[in-house]
């Protein structure tokens, strides 16, 4: 796309042969066509795999072939190893892709399909097991002189253990989940009095998630940068650095945006994290593309995990350094050495991902917000990238990830970055669904991101998100809202044109049947408001039930938690009052409307 590329390119000793005939893609939405083009372009064939609700989804559509798995749920269908499995003998595929998510870090898999002679496009299952879980992955790190956050590797099976640590390093300390993931499983202490409560609902959360309770601390750091290294790393004993991204713009420990190079951090860090990075990778017999990520504060940098996975934000370090990075992996996997070295690495220019989620994010609350995409326009220009997973018509389901697509943008500086990315925010178009880029545009033209004087705790204890708003054309409705449909004219002023857009009240009949559901959904999620009768907005299942019969609560007062399309989401009392009814436990399904409090 961009002619700055740094890195030599074009000669790949592999070239004349074939790299692979077909590629079975295990996975979905924007990541699983991103795979489809970059296997497009090399002249490789494409399987898709969908589920029921993917029938017609654009990955489906796109794919040379497509199988199905049956199911709704992620595990009814995309966590369904033998309907995978017999997607791929059926298929002929000769290697798999698994994308991020789903079964990209499962040991378990890869041999699966390795022991079928199909190739797995990632690491060896023995470097994925040994980064799955914290602690090994920290001592795997330890063992090549890299450091994490000051903590320990053992278990704590003793409150006695954190109080030591510290009167040792200080408070607050980070319990977290051997075995967690996504930000899961982690309580933060700020002094002594809060261990023993820390130490209980850590172990809850992780049993919980994750079926295991082990748990172990370090020090919490209160605002620090997460900034990560992309790794590529060949089957021949060779391994570079690709530069680093830094993805500090975060909302429940979950990324929003994305950009690389990092800003403010100097070139000796910057190498040190890279060499770190590569030791890391070597270390643990690493090969394909990975990523090991980092916190930074003060001046120094720790580390906290190696990815062993394509990252959702990989896109940025490819409009840096020129380099398909999904291309690299099929060569890899392929048996091909790197056709460059670190010296040839180039970084040119600045990129900033931003990931366009299916989430209101009003008052700072990111509600899930599924739906049918009524129509999208993405904006293009110089520098601008779109890796979408939906087109309009399309449907977000609750059921899977609610990343609609990833806006990357190129420029030559940061600054140009910034603005250009607004440019083509203000551009996009979707109606249907509630997006975060109203959260977005918030970030990216703040003094604090322009500065970048922000750390991964900014977008929740600082950026007011309090009059952000969803699109007026947006068809997710609230309570007492009519449906609107937008009619894009064109008008002439005095010899001029200009496009006028027109959001016009849709009379029943014309609501298609997909809105009417959504009209009703919200409608009843809402409660009626101040009735006392809470409901959830949405399918989900409860996460934790916050209150008791009998509690005294405050209208806003989180109740009970629910979680759904893979986020936590608060449900909040509707009215001040005492709680009479709680007819939920933490497991339970709900469906959208469901009461679950009662307060009087
Ligand atoms: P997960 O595997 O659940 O994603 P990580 O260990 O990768 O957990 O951490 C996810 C995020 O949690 C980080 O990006 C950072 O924002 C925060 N975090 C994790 N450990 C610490 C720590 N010791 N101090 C401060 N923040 C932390």
């Amino acid at each position: 796309m961009f002619s700055l590329v740094g890195v030599r390119g074009g000669s790949h000793p592999g070239d004349d042969r074939e790299v692979f005939s077909k590629v079975l893609i295990a996975n979905r939405g924007e990541i699983a066509v991103r795979v489809i083009r970059a296997c497009r372009e090399m002249g490789v064939a494409t399987v898709a795999i969908y589920s029921d609700l993917d029938r017609d989804a654009l990955h489906t559509r796109l794919a040379d072939e497509a199988y199905p798995l049956g199911g709704q749920t992620a595990a009814e269908s995309y966590l369904d190893t033998e309907a995978i499995l017999s997607a791929i003998e059926r298929s002929k595929a000769d290697a798999v892709h698994p994308g991020y998510g789903f079964f990209s870090e499962n040991a378990n898999f890869a041999r699966a399909v390795t022991d079928r002679g199909v190739t797995f496009i990632g690491p060896p299952p023995e470097a994925i097991e040994v980064m799955g879980d914290k602690i090994s992955a920290r001592l795997a790190a330890e063992r090549v002189g890299v450091h994490g956050v000051p903590g320990t590797t053992d278990f704590i099976t003793d409150p006695e253990q954190v109080r030591t640590f510290g009167i040792e390093h200080g408070y607050p300390i980070a319990i977290k989940a051997a075995y967690g993931g996504g930000g899961r499983g982690m309580k933060v202490v700020a002094d002594e009095t809060a261990i023993e409560d820390a130490i209980e609902s850590a172990q809850r959360e992780a049993t919980a998630y994750f079926a295991r309770d082990e748990i172990y601390m370090e020090k919490y750091l209160t605002a620090p940068r997460h900034i990560e290294i992309q790794v590529l790393a060949d089957t021949h004993g060779n391994a570079v650095y690709l530069g680093e991204r830094d993805c500090s713009a975060q909302r429940r420990h979950q990324k929003l945006i994305e950009e690389a190079p990092a800003p403010n951090l100097s070139d000796e860090v910057r190498s040190a994290m890279g060499e770190a990075a590569v030791a890391v990778a070597l270390g643990c017999g690493y090969t394909n593309a990975g990523t090991v990520e980092f916190l930074y504060e003060d001046g120094d940098f720790h580390y906290l995990e190696m990815n062993t996975r394509l990252q959702v934000e990989h896109p940025v370090t490819e409009l840096v350094t020129g380099l398909d990075l999904v291309e690299q992996q099929l060569r890899i996997a392929s048996g091909e050495p790197l056709d460059f070295t670190q010296g040839d690495v180039r970084i040119s220019g600045h990129a900033i991902e931003v990931r366009i989620n299916a989430e209101d994010p009003a008052g700072g609350a990111f509600l899930p917000s599924p739906g049918r995409i009524d129509s999208l326009r993405v904006p293009d220009g110089f520098g601008v990238r779109f890796d979408g997973g939906y087109e309009a018509g399309d449907e977000i389901s609750q059921y899977y990830d609610n990343l609609i697509g990833k806006l990357v943008i190129w420029g030559r500086n940061r600054d140009v970055a910034i603005r250009r990315t607004l440019r083509a925010l203000a551009d996009f178009e979707i109606c249907g669904v509630a997006t975060t880029i109203p959260a977005d545009i918030a970030i990216l033209g703040h003094p604090d991101f322009a500065a970048a004087t922000h750390s991964t705790k900014w977008v929740e204890e600082t950026l007011d998100l309090s009059d952000v708003s969803t699109d007026p054309d947006s068809s997710t409705t609230r309570d007492n809202e009519v449906l609107t449909a937008r009619r894009d004219i064109s008008v002439e002023v005095d010899g001029r044109r200009f496009a006028v857009s027109m959001w016009i009240p849709e009379s029943a009949e014309s609501v298609s049947p997909a809105a009417r559901t959504r009209t009703k959904r919200t409608l009843r999620g809402g409660g009626g408001s101040g009735s006392g009768r809470v409901t959830v907005p949405m399918q989900g299942t409860i996460a934790k039930v916050l209150v008791a019969v009998g509690d005294q609560v405050d209208t806003g007062e989180t109740v009970c938690v629910l979680e759904a399309m893979k986020m936590e989401n608060n449900v909040a009392a509707d009215k001040a009052g005492t709680v009479s009814e709680v007819l939920v436990v933490a497991g339970d399904s709900v469906g959208a409307g469901d009461v679950v409090i009662v307060i009087e």
